[in-house]
């Protein structure tokens, strides 16, 4: 394929084009690379690797899958400090891995991707990506979207949010110059970035109101240090590590038969969650309101030590009352009361199931991956891949997410089967690939049959695992080493290819 070089219409043409420096992004670039693929960039709308661990600086972040297994298999990290690392201890590993990756030289930071469009004639996606020094066009192969699930915040819909007077910041945009010494604080959201927040925030405020739509189950987190003496042996004894990462591996696929089969084995897990209220909470009416009625994993079980005891805290009210307004110093609830505060945190999550990046990529008919997706529910062939929009792999695609184990086993899985696809395509000279419609809509069917008996689907919960249409087209309804498989090999029987256009053969013996 070409080398990099700008053509006579200004745009820069490369093969690959990643969007995104998160973990996936990273993967795909260092993959790409040690296959010999060394012509791409990495498009990163913020200043730093490392995408949702470089923006979530709330206070308390930290990771609820064990490191061990929360890091690529290709770069273990003996010197972890504990069982569940904290946010900054991920961001300056996933900064040491892309240091030593070499291949940081094709990250542009600051640098947003717009407009991507896929140019039939010419067999390539013409990208704009605006930065500080303006707008530029790349003219690429392939893109490798790596944008991430969880990078847009989504902003709840109260009446008169804009016209709050004081502080207010979401989850993943901390403002740290607020100083919130004896601040009256309200947070909005129970969820997973919630309950790692509030316990913080507990320990600072005058007063903090936690609004409460539906209660999660909550469970004991396992936390403990790693002794330098473990921290020597991962280090020094052969294969020690690996062990150890896939024993936690094993452990956590081993409950993948109650979330995917028998939910009614997650009552377990229901007594877990009563046990670790009962031991923190004293008052009924507390531990009634803190108590869901759906089966265990139907939303995220969230792990936590601190949650209870920072709500039973003599200044925090756990509010259920619904938010029916917020006024410039307050938020009003159905029930009439105004509660008046200084700081308002929205820990209300994020844009999953309609992904922000959709709107910006065209692909071959004319129409937005976001309209596509917004008509019929958002699917891919292999989570990776999407009829209509040729050369386009998406890490992290529709229903490659995990309610039980690390995302990075699945990233890596994906990284490798475009590492297939890119190879396929450099050897048998093909200038676009594109799953079938068929072969895309038998993969889906296939999902939806699987998800039927799931937790996510039986539970009885309302979540944003689901679609507006009450699909399930998140998450991955299985063992993710049955993911690895399929995706073990780019199967390209199942895609309509097209071969390099005679006048790309041209421009390359020119090249
Ligand atoms: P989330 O899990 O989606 O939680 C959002 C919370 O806001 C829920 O409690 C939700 O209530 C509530 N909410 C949403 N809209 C609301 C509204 N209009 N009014 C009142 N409440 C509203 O978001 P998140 O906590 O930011 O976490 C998102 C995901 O990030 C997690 O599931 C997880 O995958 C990831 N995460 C991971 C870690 C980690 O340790 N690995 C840490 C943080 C986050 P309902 O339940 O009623 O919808």
């Amino acid at each position: 394929m070409s080398s990099r070089s700008d053509s006579p219409t200004g745009s820069t043409q490369v093969d690959h084009l990643i969007i995104g420096a998160g973990f996936a992004g990273l993967a795909a670039a260092i993959k790409l690379d040690e296959a010999g693929e060394r012509d791409f960039v990495v498009i990163e709308k913020d200043s730093d690797v490392g995408g949702t661990w470089h923006i979530n600086t709330y206070p308390g972040a930290e990771c609820d899958v064990p490191s061990q297994l929360y890091s690529y298999s290709f770069a273990l990290n003996p010197d972890w400090s504990k069982v569940y690392s904290p946010q900054a201890e991920i961001l300056e590993y996933i900064r040491k891995v892309a240091r030593e990756s070499g291949t940081l030289d094709r990250f542009v930071f600051d640098t947003a991707v717009v407009d991507a469009r896929w140019d039939e004639q010419a067999q390539r996606w013409v990208v704009q990506v605006e930065g500080p020094e303006g707008t530029r066009e790349y003219a690429t192969r392939t893109i490798v979207s790596a944008a991430g699930g969880l990078s847009e915040p989504r902003m709840p819909e109260v009446e008169g949010i804009e016209s709050f007077q004081g502080e207010i910041f979401h989850s993943a945009r901390w403002n740290h110059d607020v100083d919130l010494t004896g601040k009256r604080i309200a947070v909005i959201g129970t969820g997973a970035s919630a309950v790692q927040l509030v316990p913080e925030l507990q320990e600072v405020a005058g007063h903090l109101d936690v609004y409460q739509r539906t209660p999660n189950w909550i469970i004991p987190r396992n936390e403990r240090s790693f002794t330098s003496l473990e921290k020597t042996a991962f280090r020094r004894v052969p294969g020690l590590q690996r062990a150890a990462r896939s024993a936690v591996y094993s452990t956590l696929e081993g409950r993948v038969p109650a979330f995917a089969k028998f939910p009614d084995l997650l009552k377990v897990v229901e007594a877990q969650g009563r046990k670790n209220i009962n031991a923190a909470i004293k008052d009924p009416e507390l531990r009634a309101k803190v108590t869901p009625d759906y089966r265990a994993g139907c939303k995220r079980i969230l792990i936590s030590n601190k949650w209870y005891p920072a709500l039973a805290a003599d200044n925090v009210d756990l509010v259920t009352d619904p938010i029916v307004k917020i006024t410039g110093d307050a938020v009003v609830t159905a029930d009439g009361v105004e509660r008046p505060i200084d700081v308002l945190v929205i820990a209300t999550g994020f844009y999953v199931t309609e992904p922000p990046i959709a709107e910006h990529v065209t692909g071959r008919d004319g129409r937005t991956l976001a309209d596509l997706w917004d008509e019929q529910g958002m699917a891919a062939y292999k989570g990776t891949t999407i009829n209509g929009f040729p050369n386009l792999f998406q890490l992290v695609g529709p229903n490659t997410a995990l309610g039980h184990s690390s995302i990075i086993f699945i990233i890596e899985s994906q990284v490798k089967y475009v590492v297939e696809a890119a190879k396929a395509m450099r050897r048998e000279g093909l200038g676009a690939v594109e799953p079938t419609q068929a072969a895309q809509d038998a993969w889906t069917a296939d999902i939806r049959r699987r998800m039927k008996p799931t937790v996510w689907q039986t539970g009885g919960c309302a979540s944003w695992y689901l679609d507006k249409f009450g699909n399930n087209t998140t998450l991955w309804p299985g063992q993710t080493f049955a993911f690895r498989q399929h995706l073990s090999k780019f199967d390209v029987d199942k895609y309509d290819v097209q071969a390099v256009r005679p006048t790309e053969t041209k421009e390359k013996a020119s090249a």
